[in-house]
């Protein structure tokens, strides 16, 4: 695989309770950082994913979107936005060139709008699914689809439509993927039952580390380590449990067998402090 630098800018948080997303989990409301990947593609600066942004309170001031606040309140502001903080690192909004978006939950999409001109890579199945139903059943999905862009389809790819590759041996038990810039140095790899068309990433590092960028497939590393997956009620809600804890048990093997690999799981609070102290 090609190389490319791989920066995880933290785009606000949220609390929830532990136990909803981690059997064995403290029944306390708990910190859940959203973290957004800086890709440096050699096309350009990419993104994995926005985390939050302030648009996501416009999107849920009329109910009942306003229930996702309640259930899930975050912190985020202008300054923490990711198109903000994104002048670390010497660029600006309209330098990301393309937005890969893992899923249509609002805390991976909320800010799309900051990027009106990149081109947005995705999932077909998830934007169908995202657009499916009445606004009650999209909420219930954890989609709010005030955050899709009216001109999203104009600037989409999507994954199902790029060539299949093998990953690395090193990924086993994960195998398919597809090449998403057609160079080798990006992989999309299907994570099945968090939400309809959910994909990760997996790519190797300047450093020459392999990083798996597992979105929503597990809430926290720990969960990867102890193969424990959130109760029935999370993932029937959201997706799919049988299928959810298929892909939460071969992220366990992953971890298992190979502990070279770093997985991010997009809201995992130890290793948003590992990116935090570097
Ligand atoms: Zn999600």
């Amino acid at each position: 695989m090609r190389h490319c630098d791989i920066h995880f800018i933290q785009a606000g948080f949220c609390r929830h309770c532990e136990a909803m997303t981690r059997r064995g989990g403290q029944w306390r409301s708990v910190i859940f950082p959203a973290l957004a990947g800086l890709i440096l593609h050699q096309s350009g600066p990419v993104l994995f994913d926005t985390g939050y942004d302030p648009a996501f309170f416009t999107a849920t001031a009329p109910f009942p979107q306003r229930l996702y606040r309640w259930l899930t309140p975050p912190e985020i502001t202008p300054q923490t936005s990711v198109g903000a903080q994104l002048a670390r690192y010497n660029l600006r909004p309209d330098d990301i060139r393309c937005v890969i978006i893992s899923h249509f939950h609002a805390d991976h999409i909320a800010g799309l709008g900051q990027f009106p001109n990149a081109r947005l890579i995705c999932s077909r199945r998830g934007l169908q699914s995202a657009r499916q139903g009445h606004a009650w059943a999209a909420l219930r999905r954890g989609v709010l689809r005030a955050l899709i862009p009216p001109d999203f389809d104009q600037r989409a790819s999507f994954f199902e439509d790029f060539a299949p590759t093998a990953l690395p041996k090193d990924l086993a038990p994960f195998t398919d993927a597809v090449d998403v810039f057609g160079d080798g140095a990006v992989l999309a790899v299907p994570l099945a039952g968090h939400a309809d068309g959910q994909f990760g990433l997996v790519l190797r590092g300047q450093s020459g580390q392999l990083n798996f960028l597992a979105a929503d497939a597990a809430w926290s590393s720990r969960a990867i380590r102890d193969n424990a997956p959130p109760p029935r009620l999370t993932t029937a809600l959201l997706g799919g449990t049988q299928s959810y804890r298929t892909t939460l048990g071969q992220l366990h093997d992953l971890r298992m067998r190979n502990r070279e690999i770093l997985i991010t799981p997009s809201h995992c609070q130890e290793r948003a402090l590992e990116e935090a102290g570097r």
